[in-house]
């Protein structure tokens, strides 16, 4: 299958209508980088940096995960990686940390909760961060954010770690770009502020999927009830798209969603130009993209939602076998 993709991987995902969309892949391990250069992707999306904690079994040094870190970004050769710092509890539990007894855990002590918490944590992998990017730009995001004062405290975390290494007199990266995962509800409507401090917003679909209904994405009597082609999910994304659009900043999908055709041709269509997924699905999404005008679907959506449909999969589906070339 990846061979039929192989002619499109130096192509563009370029629609009929001309609109680009950016295709990145997901990551964790070092052994998933050479997929890279095999995808065709634009740069790693979405760096899950937690696999490195969850393999060991002691917390790593600084200098053992910066060393790590370095060499994921020469091994990207130059294109982008959006490190996510650490989204531990939940379903990811580290095997030196004390098991918390929660009732909720995809709904309790996680991600940036814990960072901002157990600073050191945070500090220690933000340094680690810092210097393996030395002479190149560093793209780091901040997980599981629900409120902007926690953006607001990890930004202010990152800043400070910044200024120490420039007393020390150390290196520095060339550019810094930092960002949230947009994957609580609430944060959608989050002060503008928050919007306008971020260099970048990816939507955890997963999480905001799952938070969204109330459904648990583990449990699959009820995840299968909800679909992201809903009209209720696509005009909650729709009003993300446009508050990012309102504050210039650029918006990606890195869930799972990303990577199935029809939800990523309405993903794009909708107006998110960044989408992270799986490297095995980066060949079929930009086929499927560059055979239709994602205006044309636009227009189709939009019509759907405006008429009260509640379900946009149908329309969606039956406009594309009308229209695949
Ligand atoms: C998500 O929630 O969509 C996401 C990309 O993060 P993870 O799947 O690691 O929770
Ligand atoms: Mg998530």
């Amino acid at each position: 299958a990846q061979n039929r993709y192989a002619s499109l991987r130096t192509l563009p995902a370029t629609g009929l209508c001309g609109t680009s969309i950016h295709l990145y892949m997901n990551a964790g391990l070092m052994a998933d980088l050479p997929s890279l250069e095999g995808s065709g992707a634009e740069g790693v999306g979405l760096f899950r940096t937690e696999l490195q904690f969850l393999i060991r079994n002691h917390v790593p040094r600084r200098a053992e995960l910066a060393a790590l870190y370095a060499r994921v970004m020469d091994n990207a050769k130059g294109k982008p990686v959006m490190f996510r710092t650490l989204d531990i509890g939940s379903d990811k539990v580290l095997p030196y940390m004390k098991p918390q007894d929660e009732p909720n855990p995809a709904m309790g002590w996680r991600a940036i909760r814990v960072g901002l918490d157990k600073r050191g944590v945070l500090r220690m992998q933000v340094q680690a961060l810092i210097r393996a990017s030395v002479g190149r730009p560093l793209h780091v995001m901040f997980p599981f954010i629900a409120d902007i004062t926690e953006y607001e405290e990890a930004y202010r975390i990152l800043m400070q770690e910044l200024s120490r290494e420039q007393r020390l007199g150390h290196d520095m990266p060339s550019d810094i770009r930092v960002g949230a995962m947009l994957e609580t509800p609430a944060l959608a409507f989050a002060p503008k502020k928050f919007f306008e401090m971020c260099d970048f917003v990816s939507i955890g679909g997963n999480d905001l999927k799952q938070f969204f209904f109330a459904a648990d994405r583990e449990n699959e009597r009820v995840r299968r009830r909800y679909d992201t082609l809903s009209a209720s999910f696509l005009l909650m994304l729709r009003q993300i798209v446009d508050r990012c659009a309102d504050a210039h900043v650029p918006l990606s999908f890195c869930g799972e969603d990303a990577g199935r055709p029809i939800e990523a041709l309405t993903l794009a269509a909708l107006g998110i130009h960044r989408l992270s997924m799986r490297p095995a699905s980066i060949g079929p999404v930009k086929h499927l993209i560059r055979q239709v005008s994602l205006q044309d679907l636009q227009s189709v959506i939009y019509e759907a939602l405006d008429a009260g449909m509640p379900n946009l999969r149908r329309p969606v589906t039956e406009w594309l076998a009308r229209n695949q070339r």
